[in-house]
């Protein structure tokens, strides 16, 4: 990126280095207050500044091959080229009359869609079917995977999506939400955008959202005592429940309040009461969920207060435990027992987990998904062993630091033996624990129109919710595609509980995997996407040319077309250019050869207006572009068989956003930059020379 002198072959896409960050920098600022279209006299101060670095750099000798990155001229008769520019669009235009025309969305800024009108369902009447509910949750974008996946299945939806604040002053709320004000950005844009889908998808899925005494993950068990302690703080917490509940055209909700302090017993046990009489005369429902078994819940006290309770059937060894069987069936069947003699199976749900846990020596236990298991238990060797005792599956592995890791997780077959064992009581439903990190066979038991389902369809393993990444960079190329995998099971035919299950590592299930290159510490490209623009990319232009930095400008095709002269003129001053479509659709939203066409007319119009092709994409609102989701995966797969390198955009300092600040925005690059992990180090800057559409669309046009 930074023009290496005498060096008429080097490539242009990549910034060397270490010691030149720093003037970079200050370029980079430069770029970042034009980008933001902040103010005339920035500039000028910045510009004039003297202080502002020569490049005086010796080549390097690591460089990228040329001839990966650099498009290749192509001697094709300029006559000829517009000739097929020109067929390219009117296909592009002819596929759109056929094809409804989505315009191009950040899905997390989508307006949510308005409540379905219709009254929602009546609560289940309990015939042959129970109630299938998922827990959903927004730190993880597996979660919103099978939800995608598995929408028609539920029931319910529970969404973590509240917890317990203490208020500053009398007044305030009690609890913040995910919809309103998540703790972080991405939780929030998450939220939306599962509400999104349901209301679009299946609006008269019931909602109901669990709140929590949760924060920066730990149990607040004082918060909880204060939100309970007297008569008006449970009134406020009440009416902020409600108005949550009411806002968002929920079904009711769900209150989980865990590692609660003794005596605060009494004080939530009257908050239950006084909730489920607000709730009830207004068609809302609350469950409460409860632990499997501690002897401080009072079980028959918090059933009359609610209308589900909900066991949490899971955690006999956890985290802050020593390793072990995370739900054996024996533990699981006597303490269901125990519970099902006290309570009304009827108003009682089972939440079932489906995940592991990785423990090693001196450390506390990481949760780990089905997936990340059992690929685990693949890339380190493990054989994988199902513990006849507990009927759970475990694994033993040695990491190269010579830490030994026991592993033990819950996957389709112990829920379906857990379900087997409860049908018995005919309890009202089944929960999962949680959406995104269960083994996907679950899906064939879970959720299923048939009262009894047979085992043997477990025999088959669906591919996970994760996209598997190898090597490091921001380059990036689709390598392998989905496959399912199988795994043994016993059937005992006298009781019909899977008696044994094997799995072998060479029939575990594998999603996508993606190859990273391109990866050079030290190094970083700048990038500008959604122009030309008249106003914008001339000054963009300047600034490059003053301090003689090359950029990768990711040009839309219908700009290109209105501003020809500036598209020759990033060429002719060394840049690159990179398609990032014809008409800036959402790839995720567009039959795949309507993708094919959007790439096709861009790369034609480079063609006939500067006489070279290019290798590299991005597309459109792709958050990182990294296609985190198999979802997504469908166009990058379309670009690599075109022949393109996707380019991801790890720094993305949110220039697009309105009253973004230069300040921040060079704050962020900086920390993105400078972080030393491979594995998340940014090297790739997202900016943007097209600015009208920013301000009409008012921050919904992004990346
Ligand atoms: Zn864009």
């Amino acid at each position: 990126m930074v023009p290496l002198k005498n060096s008429p072959g080097s490539p242009v896409f990549y910034d060397p280095r270490g010691r030149r960050w720093r003037h970079v920098r200050r370029t980079y600022l430069a770029l970042g207050i034009v980008a933001t279209a902040v103010t005339a006299i920035f500039i000028a101060s910045v510009l004039s500044a003297p202080f502002l670095p020569r490049y005086d750099l010796r080549p390097l000798k690591n460089l990228p091959h040329p001839a990966d990155l650099k498009p290749q001229p192509r001697a094709v008769l300029p006559n000829a080229r517009e000739v097929k520019a020109k067929k390219e669009q009117a296909e592009l235009q002819k596929a759109y009359l056929q094809t409804p025309r989505v315009p191009g969305r950040h899905p997390e800024l989508m307006q949510v869609a308005p409540p379905a009108n219709a009254p929602l369902p009546a609560p289940a009447s309990f015939g042959a079917k129970q109630l299938s509910i998922g827990f959903y949750i927004d730190w993880d974008e597996s979660s919103y995977s099978s939800l995608e996946r598995n929408l028609n299945r539920l029931d319910w939806l529970m969404p973590q999506w509240a917890h317990l604040v203490t208020p500053d002053k009398p007044g305030d709320r009690s609890i913040a939400d995910d919809l309103t004000n998540a703790d972080s950005e991405a939780e929030h844009d998450q939220a939306l955008k599962a509400l999104n889908l349901i209301r679009q998808k299946r609006p008269q899925l019931p909602i109901i959202p669990i709140v929590q005494n949760l924060s920066n993950e730990k149990w607040e068990k004082d918060v909880l005592a204060k939100a309970v302690a007297d008569e008006n703080s449970r009134q406020a917490l009440i009416t902020a429940i409600s108005n949550f509940v009411e806002q968002n055209k929920f079904a009711g909700v769900c209150i989980d309040f865990e590692e609660t302090l003794p005596e605060t017993h009494a004080n939530l046990l009257r908050f239950m009461q006084e909730l489920h009489a607000a709730f009830q005369p207004r068609g809302w429902l609350v469950v409460q969920s409860v632990p499997f078994d501690d002897q401080q819940w009072h079980y028959k006290d918090y059933a009359a207060a609610s209308d589900y309770l909900l066991l949490m059937a899971y955690d006999e060894h956890y985290a802050g435990k020593e390793a072990g069987s995370i739900a054996s069936q024996g533990w699981y069947e006597s303490l269901l027992s125990k519970r099902m003699n006290e309570l009304n199976p009827a108003k009682t749900i089972i939440a079932l987990g489906s995940y592991g846990y990785d423990w090693t020596e001196g450390k506390n236990a990481q949760e780990i998904s089905f997936q990340e298991a059992v690929i685990h238990a693949n890339e380190s060797e493990a054989q994988i062993e199902w513990d006849s005792a507990t009927r759970n599956p475990h694994y033993e592995y040695d990491e190269e630091d010579e830490s030994h890791h026991i592993v033990w997780f819950l996957d389709a077959v112990t829920a379906f033996n857990q379900m087997r064992a409860a049908s018995g009581y005919h309890p009202a439903g089944f929960a999962l624990w949680r959406m995104g990190s269960e083994d996907p066979s679950l899906w064939s038991v879970f959720g299923t129109d048939e009262a009894n389902p047979s085992p043997e369809s477990l025999r088959k393993m669906s591919y996970g919710y994760e996209v598997d990444f190898e090597g490091t960079g921001e380059l990036l190329k689709v390598q392998a595609s989905p496959h399912e995998g199988e795994r043994g099971i016993s059937v005992d035919a006298n009781t019909g509980f899977i008696s044994s299950e094997s799995y072998d590592n060479k029939k575990i299930p594998t999603s996508y995997v993606i190859e990273r290159t391109g990866d050079h510490p030290g190094w970083i490209a700048l990038t500008f996407d959604d122009g030309p623009d008249p106003k914008w990319t001339p000054r963009i232009l300047d600034i490059l040319k003053q301090e003689n930095v090359p950029a990768t400008f990711f040009v839309m095709g219908k700009n290109g077309q209105a501003y020809p002269d500036l598209l020759r003129r990033e060429v002719n001053e060394g840049h690159e250019i990179g398609n990032h479509t014809f008409t800036h659709p959402n790839l995720g939203e567009i039959p795949g050869r309507v993708t094919d066409l959007e790439l096709n007319a861009t790369q034609r119009l480079i063609e006939s207006i500067t006489g070279r092709s290019t290798v590299l994409f991005r597309p459109p609102y792709f958050g990182d572009a990294e296609a985190d989701r198999p979802e997504e995966v469908e166009p990058a797969i379309r670009a690599r068989d075109l022949g393109y390198i996707m380019v991801g955009l790890r720094i993305d300092p949110g220039d697009w956003k309105l009253g973004a600040n230069p300040d921040e925005i060079v704050q962020k690059t900086i920390e993105r930059a400078e972080d030393t992990n491979p594995e998340t180090r940014g090297q790739v800057i997202l900016l943007h020379d097209s600015g009208g559409d920013r301000e009409a669309r008012g921050g919904a046009h992004s990346l």
